[in-house]
């Protein structure tokens, strides 16, 4: 396995042209980076670039933190405030969701859903549409109240739901400027138990596949698609379960990836804990993932899930030699203009892929494979898609243009 470098490592040691993301596939290539530590100093920074990106945690496999000019660390912008009398809670947008959750915690709040790992920036995950499971909780952009931006001219606007350009602004990819504090609705502290449940039978029709992602709060299917079933089904459930289509709960805890040490997952065997420990897979402190990987994910409708499942399944003796494993989740519909779950209710089909030099011809066969089903890609991860496609597949991406053309006239964030 490679060895892995925190990125806000390499932001600070490494020569500016030469600091890669977290799986290392991309070279940011930027001229110089800059950490700033306050608005005003942002706001310099930007003023001063010709063109510039913002970078959170690093997470994204795709180069869409990439930019020739100033690679705009936001590390330092982890202040966390106080919820406030509704719950909200206004924050850096550097902050990790894994110090987000303890702060949390410790007011007796909870944001209700994660993703599979808290390592994440919060301004990168919203950019980015970053999701959980549960066919109720929609991508982590949701829980957005209003965001605080620095644009191309060093001006700071605020822009809250309600708003007419808050569903465009969102899900941004960091190309409206940067995101410097996000205002989060939160939720009263819930407790979930995890559960994995091994060798399930294929879903094979939607009730089917849909009475499986709707087990608990929400739930995870892992395959290899090389086994005649689920291989693992991990359930994060308000009650306690003792079987799953018949099957009992693993007694021991599991690694979504075979022959991966369990110790860097969060907590099993249905042992109640805070939601925010049980909802990521991989525990803050822990290696998520296994590291030496690529990932790719698409998005489609619920209702054509189960052929689509079908259709991976055909090819699946061709993807399982390249995968670590695959994951399948239900994420509730949203109305964020670039967002993969734009007024669609979703299955998402991922894949963590070894790297190999025959991954780019499995990800466009997957790509094909689906394309009877209007698939929409993880904007973070890899896909091989032309422009004609994205434009059909996301209705939205033109008023998005015309959006960014308005905050950005000259294109500072465009890289
Ligand atoms: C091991 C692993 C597991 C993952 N699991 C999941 C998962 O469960 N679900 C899922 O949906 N995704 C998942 N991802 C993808 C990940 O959530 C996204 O890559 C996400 O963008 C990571 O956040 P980041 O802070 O690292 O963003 P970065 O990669 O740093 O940036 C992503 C984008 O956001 C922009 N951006 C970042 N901060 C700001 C800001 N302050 N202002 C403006 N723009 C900004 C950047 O310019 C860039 O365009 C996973 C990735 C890895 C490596």
């Amino acid at each position: 396995m490679a060895e892995r470098v925190d990125p806000t490592t390499r932001l600070q040691s490494g020569q500016a042209s030469l600091l890669t993301n977290w799986a290392g596939n991309v070279v940011y290539g930027a001229a110089q980076t800059a950490t700033p530590a306050t608005v005003d100093e942002l706001r310099q920074i930007v003023v001063a670039s010709t063109c510039a990106k913002a970078v959170g945690s690093g997470h994204s496999f795709r180069a869409i933190a990439s930019t020739r000019g100033t690679l705009i660390s936001m590390r330092e912008f982890a202040r966390i405030d106080s919820p406030g009398a509704d719950g909200s809670v206004r924050v850096g947008a550097g902050v990790t969701y894994g110090d987000l959750a303890r702060h949390l915690a410790s007011n007796g709040r909870a944001l209700a859903n994660f993703a599979s790992l808290p390592h994440i920036s919060v301004g990168g995950a919203v950019a980015t549409a970053t999701h959980g499971s549960g066919p109720q909780n929609p991508a982590l952009s949701s829980a957005v109240a209003a965001l605080e931006l620095v644009l191309a001219d060093g001006s700071l606007r605020t822009i809250r739901r309600g708003d007419p350009e808050f569903d465009g602004a969102v899900v941004s990819l960091g190309c409206l400027g940067v995101v410097a504090a996000v205002t989060l609705e939160t939720v009263a502290a819930f407790e979930l138990s995890q559960y994995v449940f091994e060798a399930i039978p294929w879903p094979r029709t939607e009730r089917e596949l849909s009475a499986l992602l709707r087990s608990g709060y929400s739930t995870s299917l892992f395959v290899s698609w090389a086994r005649p079933n689920v291989e693992q089904v991990w359930v994060k459930s308000a009650d306690p379960m003792e079987e799953l289509c018949g099957v009992r709960p693993a007694a021991s805890p599991r690694h979504p990836i075979d022959g991966a040490d369990p110790s860097h997952t969060t907590e099993q065997l249905g042992v109640p804990g805070p939601a925010a420990e049980r909802l990521p897979h991989f525990r803050f402190e822990g290696i998520p993932s296994a590291g030496d990987e690529l990932q790719s994910e698409y998005a489609v409708g619920a209702v054509d899930a189960v052929a689509a499942l079908r259709a991976l399944r055909a090819i699946g003796p061709q993807l399982a030699p390249l995968l670590h494993v695959s994951e399948i989740r239900a994420v509730a519909s949203d109305s964020f203009w670039l967002s993969p779950f734009y007024e669609r209710d979703s299955i998402t089909f991922h894949f963590t892929w070894k790297r190999s030099p025959a991954v780019a011809a499995a990800v466009a066969l997957v790509e094909t494979v689906l394309a009877p089903w209007q698939p929409r890609p993880h904007w973070a991860k890899l896909f091989t898609y032309s422009d004609e496609f994205l434009d059909a597949a996301f209705p939205r991406l033109d008023s998005f243009e015309q959006l960014r053309y308005r905050y950005d006239p000259g294109g500072k964030f465009r890289d």
